[in-house]
């Protein structure tokens, strides 16, 4: 068990256990995309460890860009999705793969999706590291290759944070009942 400020976490998927599965999606990715190099959007900040061991695990001709969406405060989704959205790059007719931390209600995924058709994208992935299919809100929301489906629970670690801490934890915690 660890504790993040004032709350305790227990252990739920090792470190070692993601590096393997960050493998596999590496290799579908370097398969789909060897026609075509991607642009990998990094969804900040929750995304930034996955992003960063993922990219480094491609053999194929890439590059990235970032974007940040906020809906969460604290253990709870403030329910406003993108206060924050910010796309400097042009990514007209480009294929972009969406790297997330996390998809739980779908609502952020569902957004940024409308803002890269708007914006003319050829086609888009979306990949994330976690997903809680029992919180899912948007069924249209797609996933194209999720590393672990998990309960409904609040978790923190490997890029995802409890109040901003809890990021650097290179294994994923859930929240204590
Ligand atoms: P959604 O729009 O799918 O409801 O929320 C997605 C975002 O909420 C994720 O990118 C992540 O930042 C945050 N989020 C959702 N569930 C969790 C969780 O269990 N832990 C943490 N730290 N963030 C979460």
């Amino acid at each position: 068990m660890i504790q993040v400020l004032d709350r305790n976490f227990v252990p739920l998927i090792s470190a070692s256990e993601i590096q393997l599965r960050v493998d596999e999606i590496a290799d579908k990715i370097n398969l789909e995309y060897i026609s075509e190099p991607p642009v990998l959007l990094g969804v900040l900040n929750g995304a930034f460890m996955f992003f960063s061991d993922l990219v480094k695990r491609l053999q194929i001709p890439v590059q990235v860009a970032f974007i940040r969406i906020s809906s969460y405060e604290g253990l709870n989704s403030s329910g406003n999705v993108a206060t924050e959205i910010e796309l400097r790059d042009d990514l007209t007719g480009r294929r972009v793969i969406v790297i997330e931390d996390i998809v739980d209600t779908g609502r952020s995924m569902e957004y940024l999706v409308k803002v890269l058709e708007s914006k003319g994208v050829k086609d888009i992935a979306l990949v994330a590291l976690l997903h809680k299919p029992d919180a899912l809100q948007v069924p249209t929301v797609k996933l194209d290759h999720i590393g672990f489906s998990i309960k409904n629970k609040f978790v923190v670690g490997y890029g995802l944070d409890y109040a901003g801490f809890g990021r650097n934890l290179p294994e994923i915690y859930v929240l204590e009942e």
